[in-house]
């Protein structure tokens, strides 16, 4: 017999995104599962880091991260964001975002108090909240536009409402908040007395809305934690390096949890980020466009193969519904696809509040090489119509 694990993991279990990831990894297939976002990093990133490990930049850094890391970090936050920061008391580099958000959280929620989400959601926050025992509030975003109705949102806060989370552009919905949506959620944090957290990884990977950062608006500064990190934009999932930006108080809580948690980001990759943020605009320009290309590709092979595609605003993900009969559920499907053409999704029901409102969804997510969306894209279209494949079986 061995001895118990603590309640909070019992229930704990792979995310869906992972364990496709790893099943197609084994089948050799070509994953549009997990953001992994397997392009080429910018060669500025890559040198610098590689300069940074010859140099014997190998010990550990400040708990905050970097001087220079955060001197950029707040350049690009005034330049791109329109939030003003000082590098030294109000930026927190973390490991990863999910980092961020892990002592964002630990920071500011105790068990039993109630955060605010939108659904669909990223599976990693929702979990990450419940596994510190918050109460997780839902509030639904209804396709095509994702919009929520604002009384929905008034009813969600409650006297134990303590945080509302954002996430724009949005993972998995490719939402981008509007002004409006934005002055909205802060008017009621502002009432509820909640803190905002705000992960705006996908932050320069928009299609025309443009990327809004509610800390910018001062009736929400005093009570946002604006996130974001290096993995999208640089194309370095695994080198997690994300930062956190809010009030200086918060900010010293975060950088002591950070500190206990992982000690510091990695110091050599923090100086590859930090020349990464030094590319010009001309970069992400690029990147969008490549990102736009993609995104149609996508869309037009989901359409000529029975599926209406949710085309996203922003992020480099998109929700697509089948016909109810083709499938029996998002589990099925994916399945069904990884064997038949060996190209991995996510059941949509990972991401929602209630399972069921993704049954007939899937998650493709087209950060690839361009080569291997062409590739994941012609064995789709094998698939066929859902008519041409329902007389099949
Ligand atoms: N953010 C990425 C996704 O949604 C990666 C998630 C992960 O591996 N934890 O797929």
């Amino acid at each position: 017999m061995t001895p118990p694990f603590a309640d909070r993991v019992k229930s704990v279990k792979q995310s869906d995104i992972r364990r496709y990831s790893a099943i197609c990894a084994e089948m050799k297939g070509i994953n549009l599962s997990q953001g992994v976002c397997d392009q080429a990093a910018p060669d500025v990133v890559k040198q610098a880091a590689k300069q940074a490990i010859d140099d014997d930049q190998a010990i550990y850094t400040n708990l905050r991260g970097t001087a220079g890391l955060r001197q950029a970090i707040a350049e690009k936050m005034r330049s791109f964001n329109g939030i003003e920061c000082d590098p030294e008391t109000e930026i927190a580099v973390n490991v990863g975002s999910a980092g961020a958000f892990a002592c964002m959280a630990l920071s500011t929620l105790n068990a039993g108090d109630e955060c605010i989400v939108f659904s669909p959601f990223y599976s990693y926050h929702v979990n990450l909240l419940k596994l510190f025992g918050v109460t997780v509030k839902y509030v639904d975003l209804q396709p095509p536009d994702w919009s929520y109705s604002a009384e929905a949102l008034a009813e969600a806060f409650t006297d134990r409402t303590r945080m509302v989370l954002i996430n724009t552009p949005g993972n998995p919905s490719g939402k981008v908040f509007s002004e409006a949506e934005l002055l909205a959620i802060a008017d009621l944090a502002n009432r509820h007395n909640a803190w905002i957290v705000t992960d705006e990884i996908y932050e320069y990977i928009t299609y025309g809305k443009p990327h809004i950062s509610i800390a910018k608006f001062p009736e929400a500064r005093e009570r946002t934690v604006t996130i974001s990190g290096a993995s999208k934009t640089y194309a370095v999932t695994g080198w997690r390096i994300g930062y956190a930006v809010g009030p200086a108080e918060l900010i010293d809580r975060i950088s002591v949890v950070n500190d206990l948690l992982y000690i510091c980001a990695p110091a050599p990759l923090q100086h590859g980020v930090e020349a990464g943020l030094g590319l010009d605009s001309s970069y992400y320009k690029d990147m969008c466009a490549d990102y736009l290309v993609k995104r149609d590709m996508l869309v037009e092979t989901l359409r000529s193969i029975g599926f209406s595609p949710h085309i996203p605003d922003g992020s480099y993900y998109m929700l697509a519904s089948f016909e109810a009969g083709r499938w029996a559920d998002g589990s099925a499907a994916t399945e069904a696809i990884l064997e038949q053409v060996g190209v991995a999704t996510v059941p949509g029901s990972a991401f929602y509040r209630n399972p069921d409102d993704g049954k007939y969804q899937l998650r493709f997510c087209y950060a690839k090489k361009m080569k291997d969306l062409e590739d994941a894209c012609q064995r789709l279209r094998k698939l066929g119509s859902g008519a041409t494949a329902n007389a099949k079986s």
